[in-house]
Formats: C-alpha cells, structure tokens, sequence
C-alpha cells in the first residue's frame, strides 16, 4: 500500500516540506493541511510592504497550481483536532479522519495575548495572519493614534510602517530596552534612538493595565498610571508555538513552548516530527528552542521532510533573521545575547554598522545594519567559528573578505 505523510499546518514550513519531499523523490500521498483559507503567503510582508500599502497581498509561497502539478491533496480552511497516535491518523475539524505514516507539525506560532481589562474592545489587534493585517490596515486608514503593547519585532516594525502612514505612534514596554530578544541592548537602544527620531514615541518599564473606551478602544492605562490615548491598540508580546495537538497526544514539549525534537525534527513519537517556529530544535549553541524565523523554518522543513524519506541529515540550527525598522535593514545571525564581548564596528564612511559577539576569540554572533555585503562575510565567521582578532574587527578599514579569504 501507498504511504501516506500528513502535513498539518500549510504555512511556510508545511509547504516547504510537501514541496522537498516531491523534488526528493516521494511518490507516496501527501496530504497538506491548513486552517487559513489561502495557500502559504509571504508572512513577514505583513508588518512591512502590505501594511505600508505597497502590495495589496501578500505573496504566495508557491504558485497557484503548485500542489495540483506535484500531486499534493491540499485541505485549506480546515482544522486538524487531533493526532491519534495509537491508531495513527488525524482527526479533522470537518469530520473524518487521515491516515498516516508519518505526520508533520508546521502548526507555526499564535500571537500571545494579553490580560488586561479592556482587551477585547474594538479597535484592538493582534498581528499573526493575512486577515489580521487586513483588519490592522482597515483600523490604521483612519487611526489618529496607535498604541504598541510590546516593543519586540512587529512592535517596532509596525512603529515604522505606521508613522509612515501618518499615526502617532507610541510604543509601551515592559523591559527596560526595545528588542532585547533578537537584538540585545546595544542594538535595541540604537533602534529606539532611530524610531524616536521618526517620531515614534517610546514609554519602557511599562506594564499595560487596562484598556478604556466603550464602542471602541480609547487608552491604555498602565499599572504606574501612565495613560495613553489611542483610537487603535495593537498588541505585540510575543508569539507561542502552537503545540497543543502535540501536548494531547503525549508528544514531549518544552514546559515554555514548543515541540521537542532532535537535529532531524523528530519527536519523542518516530512517526511525528515537527519543524518552524512549533518545534524546539537544537541549536549549535546546545540550547533546545524555537528561533521564530523564516530561514531556519524553511531549513528545518526540508531536514524533517528528509528525515521522514529515511535520509536524516541532522541539522542543529543557527538563528539567521533580518528586519526593517526606521528605514534600515537589519540582519542578524546567531543570538547576540549570550556570554563574551560586544565588538561594534562603525562605518562612518557607508552610514553602516556590525555588531559582533565574540567569546575566547570567535565570533558567536553577528547584526548587520544597512550592510547586507559584510553581514554575508560576518555570517560566515559565525558558522565557520574561525579565531579572530577583537582590535581587527572593530576596524572598519580592516577588510573582512580578505581575512575570511585568507582563513578558507
Ligand atoms: P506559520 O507561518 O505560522 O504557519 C503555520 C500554519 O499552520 C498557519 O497557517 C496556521 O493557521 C496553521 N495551523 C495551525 N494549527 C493548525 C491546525 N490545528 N490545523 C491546521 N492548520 C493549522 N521572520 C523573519 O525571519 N523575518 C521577518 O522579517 C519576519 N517578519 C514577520 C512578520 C510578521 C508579522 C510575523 C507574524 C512573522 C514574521 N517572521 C519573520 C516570522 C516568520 O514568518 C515565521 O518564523 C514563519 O512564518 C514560521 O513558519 P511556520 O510554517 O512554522 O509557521
Ligand atoms: P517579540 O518576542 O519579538 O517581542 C515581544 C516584546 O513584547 C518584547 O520586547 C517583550 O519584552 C514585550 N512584552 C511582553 N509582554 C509585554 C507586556 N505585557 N507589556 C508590554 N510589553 C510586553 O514578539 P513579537 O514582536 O510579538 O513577534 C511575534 C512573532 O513574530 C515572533 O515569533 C517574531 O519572531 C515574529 N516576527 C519576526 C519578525 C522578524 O524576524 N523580522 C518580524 C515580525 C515578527
């Protein structure tokens, strides 16, 4: 009998993995299946190009007739319930069940959502999906003033697109600094000095308390007494792995999020693997976590697709993302926050800056601004682990392509 491998969620790393598992030769039946009513899209437009008003949707990952010319039974609008692991099939929202031999969880992540009295008045959003972005733009056309809840990366990217359309806009976080996740302090800092100057207000330490208004949102109240108006409210604390099919059916997760698999997106059940921002994957730092990103969710995706074609490449991952706040792009490998040194590197010359971590003289990580040439080179020191010197890298005039040219 034909084998069957079931793919639940068909976002960007379900249908990275239905696509590989076709070029690599499968001939068995794939079933894709996902709860959105459209095909996989371009997510990362969302806060960008598509708020901006640049494009009018977002793009497909893959064209129109991709899962008919590769054979693939796409179910869109429909909800997996549940794995069935002891009769190994997946229960579908609409009724009826799929069986399987193998299943892969690209559920993705879910935007966190907040505890406060108020938050369900209109006028407050949440930013995960195209439908969402659509309801932001429509709140956005007539916003006087925007309230951010969460100055992470969509916070700070909506900042932008935002106060490019002509909102006021404040942002209102918890910590101490914007972007510490991704972006460490030095660069959350410098991100916030760039988005005050655009005219982004930014209030830290602060701690939503409430919501006011009646027909819709009229400010947030926060627990020290700040108040601040706002005719829209979005709310960006975060994402959460959205492991709980995994969760009932057994399949071990870490306690914080996230579906625990090892270097080929294996799960403590051979028959389930997980891959994107779902799956706790092992990093090469040794840490077991969802990285939250487009790169490592599409490279994860093939590796599982591999794994389940019984030709594992076990593949531990190293954060590489990119973002665009205040009018630069910022690109990131590896997880600058960590032990070691901060190496800053200015030049002065191209308005550009590096930052790299450097611990017992490597470079664990690397954040490029405006520098897309050299964040290729400083990428690759990141994954070649090649000893560097700390004085030389913080020289702009000290070429990195012929030192790195040099080391190969
Ligand atoms: P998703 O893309 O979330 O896809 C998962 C799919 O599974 C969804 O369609 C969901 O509806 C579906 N699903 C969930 N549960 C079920 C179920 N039970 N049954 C059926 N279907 C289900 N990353 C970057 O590196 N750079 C960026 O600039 C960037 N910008 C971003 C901007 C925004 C606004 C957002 C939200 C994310 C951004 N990201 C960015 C992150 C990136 O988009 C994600 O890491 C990536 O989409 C993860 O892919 P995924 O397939 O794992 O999950
Ligand atoms: P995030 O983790 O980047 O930022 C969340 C921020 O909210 C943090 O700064 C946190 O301190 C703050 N926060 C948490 N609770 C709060 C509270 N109660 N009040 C005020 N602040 C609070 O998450 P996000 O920006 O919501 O993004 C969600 C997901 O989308 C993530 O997976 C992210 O990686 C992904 N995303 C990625 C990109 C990119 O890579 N360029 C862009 C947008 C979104």
């Amino acid at each position: 009998m034909s084998k069957s491998i079931v793919i639940i969620g068909a976002g960007l790393a379900g249908v990275t993995a239905a696509r590989c598992l076709r070029t690599e030769g499968y001939q068995g039946t794939i079933h894709l299946i996902g709860e959105e009513p459209c095909g996989a899209y371009d997510r990362p437009c969302l806060s960008k190009e598509l708020l901006a008003g640049k494009v009018n949707e977002p793009a497909a990952i893959l064209g129109p007739d991709w899962s008919k010319s590769a054979n693939i039974t796409l179910h869109l609008a429909e909800r997996v319930t549940e794995i069935d692991i002891a009769n190994r099939q997946v229960r579908l929202q609409s009724g009826g069940h799929i069986p399987y031999d193998y299943v892969l969880l690209a559920t993705g992540s879910r935007a966190r959502r907040i505890q406060a009295e108020g938050s369900n008045l209109p006028g407050i959003h949440t930013l995960r999906t195209y439908e969402d972005a659509n309801r932001l733009k429509d709140s956005l056309a007539t916003a006087k003033s925007l309230v951010i809840v969460g100055g992470g990366l969509i916070g700070c990217e909506v900042a932008t697109t935002a106060s490019g359309l002509g909102a006021s806009v404040t942002i209102l976080e918890c910590g101490d600094e914007l972007l510490l996740r991704v972006l460490g302090r030095d660069t959350g800092k410098w991100c916030r000095n760039e988005l005050e100057r655009i005219g982004v207000q930014v209030e830290r330490s602060a701690h939503a308390l409430r919501f006011e208004g009646d027909e819709r949102v009229r400010a947030v109240v926060c627990t020290d007494g700040r108040r601040i108006e706002a005719d829209t409210v979005l709310v960006s604390i975060g994402a959460e792995p959205a492991d709980d099919l995994a969760r009932t059916a057994g399949i071990e997760c870490q306690p914080g999020g996230g579906v625990l698999v090892d270097a080929t997106g294996k799960s403590s059940d051979p028959s389930v693997f997980a891959a994107g921002d779902v799956a706790a994957w092992p990093l090469r730092s040794g840490e077991r976590r969802s990285l939250e990103t487009y790169l490592n969710s599409q490279i994860e995706a093939e590796t599982a697709a591999l794994a389940m074609l019984g030709k594992p490449q076990p593949s531990p991952q190293t954060q590489t993302s990119w973002t665009e706040i205040a009018g630069h792009r910022l690109q990131m490998a590896g997880d600058i926050n960590g032990p070691g040194e901060i190496v800053v590197r200015n030049n002065e010359q191209s308005r550009s800056r590096l930052l790299f971590r450097v611990l017992d003289n490597r470079v664990e990580a690397a954040i490029a601004i405006d520098d897309p040439r050299d964040f290729s080179i400083a990428s690759r020191l990141v994954t070649r682990g090649v000893p560097v010197s700390t004085p030389e890298l913080a020289d702009p005039q000290f070429s990195l392509r012929d030192f790195l040219k040099a080391k190969a």
